[in-house]
């Protein structure tokens, strides 16, 4: 079994990161905010209010987030283990998956980044809406081959209401204040491997495969 758990600021790498572990380890890549813009797609008083909430920068209800999750880990594909990107974002979710699964995560992987380079991330990222790749204008390495079209899928790209500046500000106050207490709380358990994340995607991911294969986990 292996749960892997990303930590980061905003547009840090996160998803570019869990799609290319899922693949290595043919684990499925949980994003909460995917899941949250996958159940938010209607007119419904909540959809509309979570939409809100997003676009926004701020954080959705611990109860909601963590229900819709460990809904989601019940699924026969989560058996083998799962990586979960952008789940905790604040020490009650934290303990709250404990509680509801009666276990910890066995890796915490934080992508440390400088706040520029996230902010150019957010600002210049396009999401495919069909298989969640993330590519991104701003930077070379990360632009699609064919403008605004997904290379994995063919979908057209979309941009996120919430990559913009104001917004990006929001969230990464909302990291600093709120997720950060995360980062010392599984740090003092010694399951918290700190990764630079403002190298290339390729030096990165090289980081985090040594610390997936340097522990081994039941
Ligand atoms: P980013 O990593 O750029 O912040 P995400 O897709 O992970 O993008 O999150 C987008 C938004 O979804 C967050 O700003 C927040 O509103 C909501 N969200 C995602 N995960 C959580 C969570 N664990 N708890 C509360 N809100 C969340």
């Amino acid at each position: 079994m292996k749960s892997i758990v990303f930590i980061a600021a905003p547009a840090a790498g996160k998803g570019t990161q869990s799609e290319q572990l899922s693949k290595k380890y043919k684990l499925p890549h949980i994003s909460t905010g995917d899941l949250l813009r996958d159940s938010a797609n209607d007119n419904s008083e909540l959809s509309i209010k979570i939409r809100q909430i997003m676009e926004n920068g701020e954080l959705i209800s611990d109860e909601l987030v963590t229900k819709l999750l460990v809904e989601r880990l019940k699924k026969s594909d989560c058996k083998e283990g799962y990586i979960l990107d952008g789940f905790p974002r604040s020490l009650e979710q934290a303990l709250l998956y404990e509680e509801l699964l009666g276990k910890k995560p066995n890796y915490v992987i934080l992508l440390e980044i400088d706040k520029d380079t996230a902010m150019k991330r957010s600002v210049g990222r396009l999401s495919c809406p069909n298989c969640h790749s993330i590519f991104n204008t701003l930077l070379s390495e990360l632009k699609p081959i064919n403008e605004n079209i997904c290379d994995h899928c063919n979908t057209t790209l979309i941009k996120r209401k919430d990559d913009n500046i104001e917004s990006f500000e929001h969230r990464y106050q909302t990291y600093l204040n709120t997720t950060l207490k995360v980062v010392d709380y599984y740090e003092k358990q010694g399951n918290l491997y700190r990764i630079d994340s403002s190298k290339s995607k390729e030096e990165t991911i090289a980081k985090i495969y040594e610390v997936i294969d340097s522990r081994h986990y039941d």
